[in-house]
């Protein structure tokens, strides 16, 4: 077994080995503009482009003409929110959220809110679940969106999204989700979860990072947006910028992927989620799984121990895990999700995300839970 340990693939994965193959050819002799569509090399660019369209379209059972290429999600996620915003601005401005969701849509509503729009953030229970009883009585004829993700990053609570949907539907308002999570290790059907507008990126389901795309559903209803970046027209004017072909083939094919990915993770790498959560909660005292009675990601275990997270990384250093999501790691505030769901602060600072993968093996996990007992036994020595 080799150290160090990666388990924070929900911060990123690897790029499969078939995906880059897929890739290579476009860096080079391929290296066509798809907006050239005055050559053969362009029109051949163009194929693929919209080849890759109609692979995420297949995947998630939408149609192509509703998929739109981004550098991501955060993108993907402010062309949704600032696109329904301004394009449904004589409709109403207000947005209802939820307050576990990622600093991608926190971030964008508060710049909304600055703007004269009236943002609702959604409580949760101590789940990670939003009541679906207070979105009904938050929900007006101002209401002109409301966001919740599919699965969080940081605990892979999955919201209940149909019966979401039906109420959103009901108060005629566009229901956006972030999916960003959730594709490569759970099914995700547009059409079965009624979601609207969706985004994705390629780097959370072993494809590259800066490539991503919107899905815009074209009927029933119709979702239209007011463009963000404005230029060449690309991308039906929603998203001008010449396209990233290497990464949308790369996006293209991982999602071609996902299926067998995420059968895998439902089955292998969920037993070795388990087998870590049951493992640490029989050999170490003082430990609850965050969310566990209700369902989760397959391969995401958030574990409150009984001693400072920071503590326990600082000392295993060789195994890559997180205390939040990768974009906030970096500053040292407790989970804005932890807290949400009822934790102290105190608590959230004692949490850890393990996130697993295809690459993931029991011996790690081993490796990692002997390491994690021998910690928490010397500190407890020392205190
Ligand atoms: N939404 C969620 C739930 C995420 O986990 C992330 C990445 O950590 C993002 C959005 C942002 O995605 P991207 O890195 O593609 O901008």
């Amino acid at each position: 077994m080799k150290t160090p340990i990666y388990l924070d693939y929900n911060a990123t994965t690897p790029v499969h080995s078939e995906v880059l193959e897929a890739m290579l050819p476009y860096f080079s002799n391929k290296f066509a503009n798809a907006a050239s569509k005055s050559h053969t090399f362009g029109l051949s660019a163009d194929k693929v482009v919209e080849n890759a369209r109609k692979q995420i379209a297949t995947s998630i059972n939408a149609v192509a003409q509703e998929i739109v290429f981004t550098s991501g999600s955060t993108e993907a996620i402010n062309l949704a929110i600032k696109g329904v915003a301004e394009k449904y601005k004589s409709k109403g401005n207000h947005i209802i959220t939820v307050k576990t969701e990622h600093k991608a849509v926190l971030d964008t509503c508060k710049y909304l809110e600055e703007n004269n729009y009236r943002v609702i953030y959604l409580n949760v229970d101590e789940n990670g679940l939003i009541n679906l009883d207070d979105l009904k009585k938050e929900l007006n004829d101002e209401t002109i969106l409301v966001c919740v993700m599919l699965a969080n990053n940081e605990t892979g609570v999955i919201q209940p999204m149909k019966e979401i949907a039906e109420i959103v539907h009901k108060n005629n308002s566009i229901l956006m989700s972030d999916a960003t999570q959730a594709i490569g290790k759970t099914n995700v059907d547009v059409q079965e979860l009624g979601i609207d507008l969706m985004c994705l990126s390629a780097h959370k389901f072993y494809g590259p990072k800066g490539s991503g795309a919107l899905y815009i559903r074209r009927k029933n209803p119709r979702v239209s947006l007011s463009p963000q970046i404005h230029g060449g027209g690309h991308e039906n004017s929603l998203r001008s910028g010449t396209l990233n072909i290497p990464a949308i083939v790369g996006l293209g094919k991982a999602i071609e992927l996902s299926a067998v990915i995420t059968e895998w993770q439902q089955s292998k790498t969920k037993k070795l989620r388990d087998y870590l959560e049951s493992t640490l909660l029989k050999e170490v005292e003082e430990i609850k799984i965050i969310g566990a009675s209700t369902e989760r990601l397959p391969n995401t275990s958030n574990i409150q121990f009984p001693i400072k997270s920071n503590t326990l990384i600082k000392k295993m250093m060789d195994v890559a895990v997180s205390t939040g999501s990768a974009c906030t790691s970096a500053k040292p505030e407790p989970s804005h999700v932890l807290l949400s769901m009822g934790l102290s602060k105190e608590e959230a600072d004692k949490c850890i995300r393990f996130s697993l993968g295809i690459k993931t093996t029991k011996e790690e996990l081993d490796y990692t839970i002997e390491k994690i007992k021998k910690i928490i036994t010397e500190n407890s020595v020392l205190s």
